[in-house]
């Protein structure tokens, strides 16, 4: 009985946290039997040899069900790149082929405009189904959405290329001042999430926003963005949107129960 429930659980978690993973374990529940494996470790390498296999798998079956991974081998002329091999390796990198167009142009744009500039992409969706969320992205279930890191510079206004505060992009928010619109400011929401993660904070190196790059993707995205790739939403905090002077119908604020966009630009196309 507890072995069931360890594998149901182990099943639940893998599927979860890489769709995929799941069905790797499963099929590693099989050809263990099958083969007579009996060790942890005989097993363990098992299951990774039957993830790897499954997840490249998805990279060739996906596209024919709508969804197409963006790259996770980036060459020197990339301009789009993905921020951590972490998204690949639990297939988070997945998305429409109108939303790669998008990024691509977009990463183009950036590159024209600032030459040498990489801009970050971060989670996108899962290879497989509608509907099925990347948590804790909820909206993330339909190859129509992609978050992006911001652009940064350091103590002195160099550009950090290709770098962000927090390894994996997301977690390192730009604080509000008191006198910046706060929309949340005071609620106490058990149901959501929107973590502050205070106690993470001082981890992160102090590199501030690069405006002139931030300005020019967020532009682009609520003008050529939603003209001419279908740009439906930008989420990105007030205080931001405020600072930066980014205010336009595509840029919105997200609501207090979703996670804080002051730490990535979450971009979703029609
Ligand atoms: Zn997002």
């Amino acid at each position: 009985m507890a072995k069931t429930t360890i594998r149901v659980f182990l099943f639940l978690l893998l599927t979860v946290l890489t769709q995929v993973g799941g069905l790797a374990y499963l099929l590693t529940l099989g050809v263990a039997r099958t083969l007579r494996l009996k060790g942890r470790i005989a097993r363990l390498c098992l299951f990774l040899v039957l993830y790897v296999g499954t997840a490249y798998a998805a990279t060739v079956i996906a596209p024919h069900f709508g969804r197409v991974p963006l790259s996770c081998f980036a060459k020197p002329a990339d301009h789009l790149v993905v921020r951590s091999p972490i998204y690949c390796a639990l297939n988070r990198n997945y998305v429409t082929p109108d939303m790669l167009r998008m990024a691509e142009a977009l990463a183009e744009h950036m590159d024209v405009r600032f030459p040498g500039t990489v801009t970050l992409a971060l989670d996108a969706n899962f290879p497989f189904i509608d509907g099925f969320p990347l948590l804790p992205h909820l909206s993330h279930a339909d190859g129509r959405k992609l978050d992006l890191a911001f652009y940064y510079r350091d103590g002195t206004g160099r550009f950090l290329n290709g770098v962000t505060r927090s390894p994996i992009g997301y977690f390192a928010f730009e604080q509000p001042s008191p006198a910046d619109e706060q929309p949340c400011a005071g609620r106490n929401d058990w149901l959501t999430t929107r973590w502050d993660l205070a106690w993470l904070q001082p981890f992160f190196p102090s590199y501030g926003i690069e405006p002139e790059r931030m300005r020019e993707a967020v532009s682009w995205l609520s003008k050529t963005g939603v003209v001419e790739y279908g740009v439906e939403k930008v989420f990105l905090e007030p205080h931001l949107t405020n600072s930066l002077g980014l205010a336009a119908p595509a840029v919105r604020f997200q609501g207090c129960r979703a996670a804080r966009h002051d730490d990535h630009i979450h971009v979703q196309i029609q």
